[in-house]
C-alpha cells in the first residue's frame, strides 16, 4: 500500500521542509536531495514502515495543518496581537536584512540577553553558494550570515530531533510550513516545550525552484560553476540579487526583475495551494512593509522596513522587550495595511480552498486543515473567484499530468 508521505511526494505536493527525515521519525537513512525539477525532496533508503509513515505524516505540513485555537484571530490574517512596521535599530543589521532586518535583530537580542543558546535558521552553504543549509547560530555574526531571503529550496525543518538533543533553549526561524512542522513535532512532546523559546516566520509567496536561480545567473551572463558568493536579497531594501564570480566580477539584478520576472514564476506547486502564507503557527512574523503608490507596492531602493505581526503573547513580549532594549524600532500600523502591502496573500487565502478541491480530485490527496478559517475566507472573497481558481487548477494539473 502507498503510504501518506509517498502519496504527497508522488502527487508533487511536498513542500521540501525536511521534517519527515528527522532521525527519530524514520529509522532508515533519510536525506533531502535536489530533484531534476530543482526542489528539495526526501529520499529514504527503503520504503517507510506503516509506523514511520504515520509519524512522518503527522508532521507533514503539505497534508496537515492544525492550528490550536487562539484568543484573538483575524478572519483573513489569523492569530494577531499587534500589527507594526519596524526595523533593526542597528543600521548594519537593518541594511543586511531582507526587509528591515527585524528577524535578525530580534534573534540577536534573544541571544545576547541570554534567553536562548542558539538560533536555528538557514544560510547559504559555505561549500555551494547557491544552496541553503541549516545552521545553529550562536553569535551575532553567525546570525547575520543568515540574514536576507533565500529564494530557493531550504529544508529548515530537517533534523528537528537534533535541535532538542542538547537540552538548550533556542529560537527558530523558517517559512510558515517549516514552523508548522516544528509545532506539530513539539505539540505532543510536553518535555520539549520550554526549549523552544520563540518560533519566528515570514510572509511567504512560495519556494522557487533552483532552476530559477540558474535562470537568474543566465540572465546575468554567468553560470553556477563561476559563482563564489550569491545573495538574493538584503544589503538594502529590497536589495539587489547579487552574484560574485571567482574571477572578481560583481553582477546584479534588481528585485522587480529577479523575483517578479524569474524566481516568482518558478514556484513549487504546493506553494500555490498554500493556505498559510502568513505564518499563522509562528509567534512573530515579518514581511515587506512596502510603500504603496496607486494601490501597488513600490520596489525602489530605500531604508529597510519590515511588516511585523505578533501572534502570541510570547511573541508580543519578545518584541516589546527588544524595543525596550533598543534593538528594534517600531512604528504604528493597522490590519488594513496588511491587505495593501500583501495583496497576493489575501487573494490566495480566499481562493485556496477552490484550488485544493481541484488538486485533491486530481491527486487523491485530501489534506487536513483546521483552525485556518478557510471557508469564511472563501465566502468573503466570493464563490466565483474560488470556482474560477478551482477550474484553472484542474485544467493546469491535467495538462502537467498528461
Ligand atoms: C521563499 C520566500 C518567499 C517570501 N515571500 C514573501 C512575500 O510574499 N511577501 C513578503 O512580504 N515577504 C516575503 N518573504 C520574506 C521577506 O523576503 C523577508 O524575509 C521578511 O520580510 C523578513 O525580513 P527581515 O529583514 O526581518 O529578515 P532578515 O533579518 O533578513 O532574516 C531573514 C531570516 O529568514 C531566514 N530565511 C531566509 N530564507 C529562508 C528560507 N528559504 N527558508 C527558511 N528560512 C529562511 C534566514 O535564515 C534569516 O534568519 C519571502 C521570503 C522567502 C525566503
Amino acid at each position: 500500500m502507498v503510504g501518506r508521505i509517498d502519496k504527497v511526494i508522488r502527487a508533487d505536493l511536498c513542500l521540501g521542509c525536511g521534517a519527515c527525515t528527522s532521525a527519530d521519525i524514520v529509522h532508515c537513512g533519510a536525506s533531502m536531495t535536489i530533484t531534476s525539477s530543482g526542489f528539495l525532496r526526501p529520499l529514504f533508503s527503503r520504503p517507510l514502515t506503516a509506523e514511520e509513515d504515520a509519524k512522518a505524516a503527522a508532521l507533514c505540513p503539505a497534508a496537515r495543518l492544525e492550528l490550536q485555537p487562539q484568543a484573538k484571530v483575524h478572519p483573513d490574517w489569523g492569530p494577531l496581537i499587534e500589527v507594526r512596521t519596524g526595523w533593526a535599530t542597528d543600521a548594519d543589521v537593518r541594511f543586511r536584512g531582507s526587509s528591515g532586518g527585524v528577524l535578525s535583530a530580534l534573534m540577536i537580542y534573544l541571544l545576547e540577553s541570554g534567553r536562548i543558546h542558539f538560533v536555528a535558521h538557514v544560510a547559504a552553504s559555505e561549500s555551494d553558494p547557491l544552496a541553503s543549509e541549516r545552521r545553529k547560530s550562536r553569535t551575532r555574526s553567525e546570525i547575520l550570515a543568515g540574514a536576507g531571503s533565500r529564494y530557493g529550496p531550504a529544508a529548515a525543518a530537517g533534523a528537528l530531533h537534533d535541535l532538542f538533543a542538547s537540552g538548550e533553549r533556542f529560537a527558530f526561524v523558517g517559512k510558515p510550513c517549516d514552523v508548522a512542522a516544528l509545532r506539530a513535532y513539539v505539540g505532543p512532546r510536553a518535555e520539549l516545550h520550554s526549549q523552544l523559546v520563540l518560533a519566528a516566520s515570514f510572509i511567504c509567496a512560495g519556494v522557487p525552484s533552483l532552476h530559477g536561480t540558474h535562470d537568474v545567473l543566465r540572465a546575468l551572463g554567468t553560470q553556477p560553476c563561476e559563482i563564489a558568493r550569491f545573495h538574493y536579497r538584503g544589503n538594502g531594501w529590497p536589495g539587489f540579487t547579487t552574484a560574485y564570480t571567482h574571477d572578481g566580477r560583481k553582477l546584479r539584478m534588481n528585485y522587480n526583475r529577479s523575483w517578479g520576472h524569474i524566481l516568482g514564476r518558478r514556484l513549487q506547486l504546493r506553494c500555490k495551494l498554500c493556505p498559510d502564507g502568513t505564518g499563522e503557527f509562528a509567534d512573530v512574523v515579518c514581511g515587506d512593509a512596502w510603500y504603496c503608490k496607486d494601490g501597488n507596492p513600490e520596489f525602489e531602493e530605500r531604508d529597510g522596513r519590515s511588516l511585523l505581526l505578533t501572534r502570541t503573547p510570547c511573541g508580543e513580549a519578545a518584541v516589546l522587550d527588544a524595543v525596550a532594549a533598543g534593538a528594534l524600532t517600531v512604528g504604528i500600523s493597522s490590519v488594513s495595511d496588511i491587505s495593501h502591502m500583501q495583496p497576493y496573500q489575501l487573494s490566495r487565502k480566499r481562493v485556496v480552498l477552490g484550488r485544493w478541491l481541484a488538486a485533491s480530485l486530481r491527486t487523491g490527496v485530501w489534506p487536513r486543515f483546521r483552525g485556518l478559517h478557510l471557508r469564511p475566507a472563501m465566502a468573503r472573497g466570493g464563490w466565483l473567484p474560488a470556482l474560477r481558481n478551482a477550474w484553472g487548477t484542474f485544467k493546469r494539473m491535467s495538462i502537467s499530468n498528461g
